[in-house]
């Protein structure tokens, strides 16, 4: 089935492992060109070259922290000075936290509340303005199931995942008759690498496998982790043009993590 994506170009914030790199893998595979960011510049460089000889596709690398303004401003200027701007943008990078609300300071609020939301916005209002050129794009805002389903351990990456599924329903509604679609995906448990680090330090060499399965046995119907590609199928499609009736919505993707209907 062709997804219409060739020639495409996506911007796919920390697309250097885990899901964001699966993301970049499924849309390389489709024909799109890619603007690939990170702050590891090495992984940017190995990745961008691999994908690039593996689906023959045009990748170029932002080494950018875009929990900060001029982090975001490099994505959208490189974007632009590569391709003459973007028709995809997907909003990935983020990651956990631990913490109480008793004990977590101002600044680690402020931190995840850059990373995981004024990212979004920044980007937004830098990219929205080039895909309004290209006749129309689309904006995925990849959240988590703990924006509506939180984890106690974690309270700032619930409130910030919560604010940014809330941003990619508001967003949608402004740039609605652009063309540009916007919806939010709230993944479950995905096993990427940065899980199975945590499980080693937490269960050791000899007990990481036991301890994951621990996890996907208490919190996943089907008692089991998503691979990254599983969950990058459904990103792929939301970009497609066979998905030109979604927007304004969020997708579950979480092997029947949900409680709720
Ligand atoms: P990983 O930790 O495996 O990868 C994170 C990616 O983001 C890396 O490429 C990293 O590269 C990049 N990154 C992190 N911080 C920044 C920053 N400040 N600026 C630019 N790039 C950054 O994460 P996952 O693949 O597990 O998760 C990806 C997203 O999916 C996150 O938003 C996460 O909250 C969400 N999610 C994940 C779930 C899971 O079970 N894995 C479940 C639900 C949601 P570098 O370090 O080089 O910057």
């Amino acid at each position: 089935m062709d997804l219409g994506l060739r020639d495409k170009v996506a911007i796919i914030t920390g697309g250097t492992v885990g899901i964001g790199l699966a993301v970049a893998e499924g849309l390389a595979a489709e024909g799109a060109n890619l603007v690939l960011v990170a702050r590891d510049h090495d992984r940017i460089d190995a990745e961008a070259s691999r994908i690039a000889d593996k689906y023959g596709i045009l990748v170029h690398g932002v080494a950018a922290d875009v929990a900060t303004a001029e982090g975001c401003n490099s994505v959208i200027s490189g974007a632009q000075k590569a391709f003459g701007g973007a028709d995809i943008l997907i909003n990935n990078a983020g990651t956990g936290s631990n913490e109480t609300i008793q004990e977590a300071t101002d600044e680690k609020w402020q931190y995840y509340w850059d990373l995981h939301v004024m990212a979004a916005v920044r980007l937004a209002r830098g990219i929205v303005p080039q895909m309004k050129k290209r006749g129309g794009g689309v904006v995925l805002h990849n959240a988590s199931i703990c924006a509506v389903q939180p984890l106690w351990y974690e309270p700032i990456y619930n409130t910030t995942k919560s604010a940014l599924m809330m941003f990619s329903k508001t967003l949608s509604t402004e740039v609605v008759g652009d063309n540009i679609r916007v919806n939010c995906i709230n993944p479950g448990l995905i096993l990427t690498p940065d899980w199975v680090k945590t499980a080693k330090q937490l269960a050791g060499e000899g007990g990481y496998q036991a301890h994951l399965q621990g996890v996907a046995d208490e919190y996943a119907t089907m008692k089991r982790f998503g691979t990254p590609e599983e969950l990058a199928h459904f990103f792929v499609f939301l970009c497609s043009d066979k998905a030109t009736y979604s927007t304004g919505s969020t997708y579950f993707v979480d092997g029947g993590m949900l409680k709720t209907i």
